[in-house]
């Protein structure tokens, strides 16, 4: 073996150099340094069966987010002397590989806390070990160490934000240099056999065939992510006293909130420097607090990372201890519906286009959809959204996801399941004249403002000049909100009973036997209902 330190710096996530402490590692006294991605063909490829352009598991907007972040990280190390080296294949396996083959002495990477890479790593690092490899593995894509909280709380995550806070105080590198800037880094060794490729395109992938008519306004990459941050910083009285969620769900042309989450889903932008920034901006000035200001919802972030780590099965229904067991329906055709926005009801639809074509939507246009698809309209189990969400989203991260949709299901942390978004009422607050609805769903561009988030209530007539017929041109309601509404409250009360009679411990057969009784008090419902009406009408 040659001489000196051969080191390996594994990107993964943290697709950047500042703050990058497993890069600052790497690079440290190493003789050579192999910064490495390794593309997993499950993650890239093409899937034509999935219903949206993209591969099995990634829509096609966060794989061009990726792609781009890659190429500035390796425009950003060639400015360092150094370059990125593109792999492909299984990833631990890849790895392995590359360790043998160069000789690798130091391997870094950044600790990832979720399960995909939780199993993964244990593999490289078990061979490491018995390679006598030394590997690095520091905490820096959250602000605190998930281990340590859940230790901390006595081996289980605290289950509310006040609690998490309380527990987490303030991290240790608080008042720390965390941008040490780098100047140079070491040359890349031989590559022996290993096949390198350049950073490819979306075509090279053979992503070739799809078209949108309206791309994702948000670029990939660590550069763009910091210049993003630097215009949000530019406006502190807005830094300082944002509060969520206030903020206007509606607003596309200048979102209401900062759009840093895709930056920070893959590391191109660093929570702990994020965080300093808000830190400086608050110095001497009134500002608002946590769990509402900008700092508070980085903490959120962590919020949910830890409590996913400290969860077994936080991504199911079933086996997750913090989790409602409610008799959710797998009708795939509302699921359907609601996917390729054809719910019937505009504002709803139009949230899920942005999501289709941009990858992001604001926080309050998430709510609207997730509570309508779960527990305010259709009744669809979170799990089959979260799948939605997961794929198509650019920031699709998945404690954030998967916390996030348990919230807004009422299926934990947050259970006053009355409280409904109504799917006409609340954009209309926002944007009375429906402008977001007329940009996403142009088929509704020419209907008068009255009946833009009803438009199954407009005349014929008032139809026919705005060129959109309800039924043809677009669809109708797939539930009428009213009723619909009320049907899931009495769902998610019996359900709650259910849970609190058998604290918890629901099983599939109770689970069950509710949707039958559920269905039975339906349908002796429907028919009261119906022999009244025809009463009536004798
Ligand atoms: P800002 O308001 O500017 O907040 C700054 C950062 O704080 C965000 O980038 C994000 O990292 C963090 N943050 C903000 N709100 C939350 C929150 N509620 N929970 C956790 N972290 C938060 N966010 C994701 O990043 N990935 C997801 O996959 C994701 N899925 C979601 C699914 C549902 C059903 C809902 C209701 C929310 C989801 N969120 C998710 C949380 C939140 O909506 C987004 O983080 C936020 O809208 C991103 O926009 P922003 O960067 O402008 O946020």
């Amino acid at each position: 073996m040659a001489s000196g330190s051969y080191s390996l710096m594994w990107f993964r996530k943290a697709l950047r150099i500042h703050d990058n402490p497993a890069l600052e590692h790497a690079s440290r006294a190493s003789s050579f340094l192999y910064p490495v991605f390794v593309i997993d063909p499950r993650y890239m490829d093409p899937d034509p069966g999935a219903f949206s352009p993209g591969s099995s598991r990634a829509g096609i907007n966060r794989i061009r987010f990726l792609l781009e972040s890659l190429s500035d990280l390796d425009s950003s190390l060639k400015k360092l002397g150094s370059r990125l080296l593109v792999l492909k294949g299984d990833p631990d396996q890849t790895i392995i590989r590359c360790l043998k083959e160069w000789n690798i002495n130091r391997l870094c990477f950044e600790y990832d806390s979720e399960p995909y890479y939780q199993s993964l790593d244990e593999k490289v690092k078990s061979f490491a070990s018995s390679a006598g490899v030394e590997t690095f593995c520091p905490v820096s894509h959250t602000l605190f160490n998930p281990l340590e909280i859940i230790k901390k709380n006595g081996g289980r995550p605290p289950l509310t934000y006040q609690s998490f806070i309380k527990l987490a105080e303030k991290p240790s590198w608080e008042s720390s240099e965390l941008n040490i800037p780098i100047s140079s880094l070491p040359p890349v060794g031989d590559v022996g056999s290993c096949k390198i490729f350049d950073v490819p395109t979306l075509r090279e992938l053979g992503h070739s065939d799809f078209e949108l008519d309206e791309n994702t306004p948000f670029q990939g990459g660590e550069s763009e992510g910091l210049k993003r941050l630097k215009d949000v910083l530019s406006n502190q009285d807005w830094v300082a006293n944002f509060e969520k969620p206030k903020g206007d769900p509606s607003a596309f042309h200048k979102p209401a909130t900062t759009v840093l989450s895709p930056y920070l889903k893959f590391g191109c932008l660093s929570s702990r420097y994020f965080y300093q920034c808000i830190n400086d901006v608050y110095k001497d000035v009134k500002h608002s607090v946590p769990p509402v200001s900008l700092l508070g919802q980085l903490l959120w972030r962590d919020f949910f990372y830890t409590v996913a780590l400290g969860t077994p099965n936080f991504d199911k229904m079933k086996g997750n201890r913090i989790c409602k067991q409610i008799p959710w329906n797998e009708s795939d055709e509302l699921l359907v519906a609601w996917r390729e926005a054809r719910t019937g009801y505009p504002w709803i639809d139009a949230i899920m286009v942005q999501l289709r074509k941009w990858g992001w939507i604001h926080h309050l246009a998430r709510h609207c959809v997730a509570c309508f698809l779960t527990r305010g309209d259709l009744f669809v189990h979170w799990e089959k959204g979260r799948d939605v969400f997961e794929r198509l989203l650019i920031d699709s991260d998945w404690a954030l996801n998967n916390g996030n949709w348990l919230w807004l299901s009422c299926s934990s942390f947050f259970y006053q399941y009355n409280r409904i978004y109504s799917p006409v009422s609340f954009g209309k607050k926002y944007d009375p004249n429906g402008n977001y609805i007329r940009h996403f769903l142009p088929v509704l561009k020419d209907m008068p403002k009255e009946y833009i988030y009803e438009p199954w209530t407009a005349p014929l007539g008032v139809q026919t000049k705005a060129k959109c017929i309800i039924g043809k041109d677009y669809p109708k309601r797939v539930v009428c909100h009213d009723s619909a509404s009320k049907d899931c409250r009495r769902k998610m009360g019996e359900a709650y009973a259910l849970n609190q009679r058998l604290h918890g411990l629901v099983s599939e057969h109770d689970l069950t036997n509710l949707r039958r009784n559920l269905e039975e008090k339906y349908q002796t419902a429907e028919m009261n209902c119906r022999s009244k009406r025809q009463k009536r009408s004798c």
